[in-house]
């Protein structure tokens, strides 16, 4: 099933969408503000994000901004104003469609199925590896058939092991791939997140230990059994 997520301050706009989201069969989720949507979608994939651009906390272009560093999930404005329109349209945020204000919830809906289409039709192939299937286009993986609700940087450390199985990685070499981008962290940032990243396997596969420890050496992953 499709998983929605809508981002808009007002209750009576949020009900309308989301009665008219579920009506239509889609999963959807809310949130009142931006910054914790923000992290709701590091935390997890969306396929579809409704994205109002007047929040009170920051704005839709700003948190537009902030998703297209790690995610390429389609974005729908929700607009009040032409001028608003004027900088969905120019600003190339990244945004993938827009509606103004005051919209009819069933139009939003149709525009949404449109992004689910297109996205389906150009879908990612999934590479395949084992127990583990990686969707590199949409960032993410899945382990046994569950795709895992992983954080920026597991993902992105899964990723690396995922990309040579077997292959021992030193905290060192993990360090310089995953964690580029925040060089202010020590070492042991690598051992906390395969803590995490095992325990998230293991609520796939409790029996299950696909992440080995060398020690002295660093990290590699099982992909089969
Ligand atoms: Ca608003």
């Amino acid at each position: 099933m499709s998983r929605i997520l809508v981002v808009e301050d007002e209750s009576t706009i949020a009900d309308a969408v989301l009665y008219a989201l579920r009506a239509d069969g889609l999963q959807a989720e809310h949130f009142l503000l931006g910054r914790p949507a923000l992290a709701r979608l590091r935390a997890q994939p969306f396929d579809v994000v409704i994205l109002d651009v007047g929040l009170p906390d920051i704005s839709g272009f700003e948190l537009c901004r902030e998703l297209r560093q790690f995610s390429e999930v389609p974005v729908v404005f929700l607009t009040a104003r032409d001028g608003e329109v004027d900088r969905v349209v120019g600003l190339e945020l990244g945004a993938d469609d827009y509606v103004v204000k005051p919209f009819s919830p069933r139009e939003l809906v149709a525009r949404v199925r449109a992004r689910l289409r297109r996205a389906s039709s150009t879908q990612h192939a999934l590479r395949e590896s084992g127990d583990f299937s990686h969707d590199l286009g949409g960032q993410r993986i899945r382990y046994r058939g569950a795709w895992l609700p992983l954080t920026r940087y597991e993902y992105q450390l899964l990723a690396v092991l995922l990309g040579r199985p077997g292959a021992i990685f030193s905290r060192e070499q993990l360090m310089d791939h995953v964690w580029r981008d925040a060089p202010e962290t020590v070492d042991r940032t690598v051992d906390t997140h395969v803590k995490t990243l095992r325990a998230k396997l293991r609520q796939v596969a409790g029996d299950a230990d696909p992440i080995q420890t060398h020690r002295g050496q660093g990290y590699s992953l099982k992909t089969s059994e």
